[in-house]
């Protein structure tokens, strides 16, 4: 079979195939634990859920401008003006399936062949990937250990003569971390003065604990025409409408010209109903993330609590998202071995960190009930720490260590 040599070296999303494992397991009947999930387990919004009826009902569901239906895109500028302070025109914003077409759109539309892209380890899995796929470069940059905050100095080294974009997510997959203001506002200033993109992932930007997001448009004083900010979100995080697909992208208007081409040429446009979810549910009563705001951040809280009883672990708090990225290095410094081993031995699903770029951390995710967080943990331990009691329930299987 004659398959491209790209195609053959995009590798499988680790989380689907871990999904994939898990399901498995379940079938047989084993009590999986999935700490590897990364969509909250809310219910769709009402609000979303009867705009989308109700588009249904007219029985008229046909092809949308590419770009999206105006009602929406209306509804995503005043999303950014509350959120961002930042006022765009429609010309301004494209819609696409998922904030992933998004990303893919911006990536194919500034990069030529061996083009690079900064991306901060650690990153999510699809970064690297995607600018593989339309033939860029990701020259990854690493934070000094036991942080995940680069050094901007590292970060400037990194870039050369051919560094057309550098990709920032924060509240970030997976290590939970909101860059610092100070941060920011560097990155901002340098990406402007070295004519740099700087592309924004905010999926999880309402997904912040007792801390203040700021957007990247703050620290720039230059106009959404001009300035390198490409701001990319989503309703899939804030409103756990993962199966809606829905995303947009902001950006200069030429910038969203040439995506709306790209992507009239490879979906159309993004489904009817699922643009009239999206605009249900930034219309509708917002409160519904706060709820799901505290409820994850509770089960942050209990994350912390049990991984604290940890004699090796370390973690970094989580300032936002539903993940955290324990370093495990005590126990083992081989991610992809560990989380096999605990997968086999305590059936919890986690996602190495190798995956993300940083080794020896495991990526857990809170966004299941209390009860799956806590016991999950609880596994975690009993497979790997010698202090713990060495007898453990998993269903209603008593399980005994012998390993170590
Ligand atoms: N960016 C990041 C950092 C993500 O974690 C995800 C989803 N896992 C996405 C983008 C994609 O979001 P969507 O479901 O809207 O495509």
């Amino acid at each position: 079979m004659s398959i491209s040599q790209l195609a053959r070296s995009i590798a499988t999303s680790p989380t689907l195939y871990l999904n994939e494992q898990a399901r498995l397991l379940r079938e047989r009947g084993e009590a999986v634990i999935h700490l590897g999930i990364g969509e909250p387990k809310n219910k769709t919004p009402i609000h979303a859920l009867l705009s989308a009826a109700a588009k249904l009902n007219t029985g008229d569901i046909k092809y949308s401008p590419t770009d999206g239906i105006p009602s929406l895109k209306k509804a995503i500028i005043r999303y950014t003006e509350e959120n961002y302070d930042k006022i765009v025109a429609p010309e301004n914003v494209i819609v696409s399936s998922g904030a992933k077409q998004s990303l893919f759109n911006v990536f194919y539309t500034l990069l030529d062949p061996n083009d690079e892209v900064i991306v901060l380890a650690p990153y999510w899995v699809s970064y690297p990937e995607m600018i593989r796929m339309v033939r860029g470069i990701p020259v990854i940059v690493t934070p000094e250990d036991g942080r995940f905050e680069p050094r901007m100095a590292d970060i400037e080294r990194a870039v050369t003569s051919s560094t057309r974009a550098l990709i920032l997510n924060s509240p970030n997959n997976p290590s939970g971390a909101v860059f610092s203001d100070d941060f920011l506002s560097e990155i901002v200033d340098f990406c402007e003065r070295k004519n740099i993109y700087l592309i924004m992932d905010d999926i999880y930007h309402r997904l912040v604990f007792g801390k203040r997001w700021t957007p990247a448009y703050k620290f720039s004083n230059k106009d959404v025409e001009t300035t390198k900010i490409i701001v990319i979100n989503g309703i899939a995080k804030a409103y756990g409408m993962t199966g809606f697909r829905i995303g947009w992208c902001i950006a200069n208007r030429k910038m969203v010209e040439v995506m709306t081409n790209v992507q009239s040429q490879i979906t159309s446009c993004t489904a009817l109903v699922s643009q009239a979810a999206a605009e249900g549910a930034l219309n509708g009563l917002q409160s519904v993330i706060d709820s799901l705001r505290l409820t994850i951040q509770n089960n942050r809280d209990v994350i912390l609590q049990e991984l604290g009883a940890f004699t090796g672990v370390k973690c970094i708090k989580p300032d936002g998202t539903f993940y955290c990225l324990p370093d495990f290095r005590a126990y083992n410094t081989d991610s992809v071995a560990l989380s096999r081993f605990l997968l086999q031995k305590a059936l919890v699903v986690t996602v190495p960190g190798k995956e993300f770029g940083m080794e020896g951390h495991l990526r857990l995710s809170y966004a299941g009930t209390v009860k799956d967080v806590t016991e999950g943990v609880e596994r975690i331990r009993w497979a790997l720490d010698p202090d713990s009691p060495n007898e453990i329930y998993v269903g209603d299987k008593k399980l005994l260590r012998d390993w170590l």
